[in-house]
């Protein structure tokens, strides 16, 4: 637990130096509503001070052997691994999400990191006879702007950093307002594993993210966030055509056939929903289950419910911690307010302490319609509408009628009616019979309005990087 008579005073890492910025902001405890620290509000002179900075240590980086780059990343995950307690103490006490769950986003960034130092830079050979030789490798693309959202501050920061920096480019941080300081307490921690400049970590307000996916330095962007930001973004990398990877929201669909153990299913299915209180992107957001089996499915999902503690993230016991910020809190309640003004039924209703703390109780909902806002939109938080369905075409259909494209859960003991479905799901990943599984190996993106791109094994390096085919002639 942080200890909360020493207020953390993060500071940005910006060309080697940490540095405390001309102005600060407040950082608060989602559980609390109380200041837990502050953190640099960095400045439109800062920032072009840090994009300047970017540059000149850009052909240097990308010069360097190969082997010094990987030398550089393979000692992050060390570093971070020494002072796990001490980032999870911090981003429970900024994010919200409890002790556990927090060291968790840190191990599962480790396990990344540590795949991510040994990934080569492909080189493909198109021709190699007596008169040519051709090569297609790939080369950086220079400064990487890297945007990260609220509620996986570290590790999906990270997910963008290393193997940008492994490639050759040059990084530049901007964490969420809500969330900068375990994201600060890293680039801290690692500051002296790379030359300055070429790792720069800042903070700022709601003014920064615009600043920095405008600026004329960046030629990356590399953004995870909602869709509705994601769509700015892209319009901001227009004029210069920077590069893009949108990682953006979803609204993911789990369907659960009636073949399926209930209970075991239920309670799998519960945390697939309700982890870091709903607030992931690859959350199950709306569950089909088959029409024998949802009365039995309902009940058990609420049974699972009705064991569950939300609470402060730094107490013992707690599973579900608050919403990370206002402005989160008060959409998911708007959600709720409208299912309660059109009349929809209630499954489970649990309880949250009262008080200053961004806390929604865990809440499920017995079928809601199809077109209501609860089933149409991104709820992010821990508020599940359950629904009925009949067959597969139907559900299909159904699972597919959105704009959104991030991921799938399908829930059956018959594997190849789940490989049939999972084919006709458009969805950038599709899980069966588990959720939520990543591996730094297999490609992770969003179809749809939920990305542009991918992240992790070859796609991570394939993103910051472009081809560049060298033809010799030979004689
Ligand atoms: P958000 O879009 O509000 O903010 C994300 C980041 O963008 C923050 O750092 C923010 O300061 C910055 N930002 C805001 N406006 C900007 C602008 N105009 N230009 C540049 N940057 C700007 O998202 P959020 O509320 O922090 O995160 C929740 C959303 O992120 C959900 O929709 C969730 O599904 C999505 N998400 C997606 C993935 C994925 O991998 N696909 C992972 C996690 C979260």
């Amino acid at each position: 637990m942080l200890d909360q008579a020493a207020p953390l005073q993060a500071k940005m890492l910006t060309h080697g130096a940490l540095t405390d910025g001309s102005a600060r902001m407040e950082v608060l405890n989602p559980a609390t509503a109380a200041v837990i620290g502050d953190a640099p509000r960095c400045s439109k002179e800062e920032l072009d001070a840090v994009m300047d900075a970017a540059r000149a240590a850009y052909p240097a980086w990308r010069d360097a052997p190969e082997a010094v780059r990987r030398e550089a990343v393979s000692g992050l995950a060390p570093r971070i691994e020494a002072h796990l307690g001490e980032i999870a103490a911090i981003l429970t006490a900024e994010q919200g999400k409890p002790l556990a769950m927090a060291k968790g986003e840190i191990l599962s960034l480790l396990n990344f990191l540590k795949a991510q130092a040994k990934i080569e830079l492909p080189v493909v050979v198109n021709e190699d006879h007596d008169k040519r030789v051709s090569k297609t490798w790939r080369v950086p693309l220079g400064v990487v702007a890297a945007i990260s959202p609220w509620n996986f501050p570290v590790m999906l920061a990270w997910w963008k950093i290393a193997p940008a920096l492994l490639a050759g480019n040059v990084v530049v941080l901007k964490p969420a307002p809500q969330t900068p300081l375990a994201a600060l307490k890293v680039a801290e921690l690692v500051a002296d594993l790379f030359p300055a400049g070429v790792l720069q970590v800042i903070s700022g307000g709601d003014e920064l993210g615009p600043w920095v996916t405008a600026h004329p330095q960046v030629d990356k962007i590399s953004f995870t966030g909602s869709t509705a930001t994601g769509r700015r973004v892209m319009d901001s990398a227009a004029p210069s055509l920077k590069r893009l990877t949108l990682e953006l929201g979803g609204n993911d669909p789990a369907i659960v056939f009636d073949d399926v153990n209930v209970k075991k299913t239920a309670a799998k299915l519960f945390w697939a929903a309700f982890s870091n209180s709903g607030q992931i992107c690859i959350a199950a957001k709306r569950v089909y289950v088959q029409r024998g089996i949802y009365d039995a499915f309902r009940d058990a999902l609420a049974e699972v419910a009705a064991q569950v503690k939300v609470g402060d993230g730094a107490e013992e016991g707690t599973l579900v911690g608050p919403i990370q910020n206002r402005t989160q809190f008060d959409r998911v309640n708007e959600l709720l307010a409208d299912s309660r003004a059109a009349g929809h039924q209630f499954a489970f209703e649990g309880e949250a302490p009262q008080g200053p703390g961004y806390f929604i109780p865990v809440t499920i909902l017995d079928n809601p319609p199809e077109d209501s806002r609860i089933v149409r939109e991104e709820q992010f938080g821990p508020v599940l509408p359950l629904l009925v369905f009949d067959d597969e075409d139907e559900v299909i259909a159904r699972a597919n009628d959105t704009e959104y494209g991030l991921g799938a859960t399908i829930w059956t003991d018959d594997l190849d009616k789940a490989e049939r479905v999972s084919r006709r799901i458009e969805a950038g990943t599709v899980w069966i019979n588990e959720a939520i599984y990543l591996s730094p190996d297999a490609a992770f993106g969003g179809r749809k309005q939920s990305g542009l791109g991918a992240e992790h094994g070859e796609d991570a390096i394939m993103a910051v990087t472009e081809p560049q085919t060298v033809v010799m002639r030979r004689g």
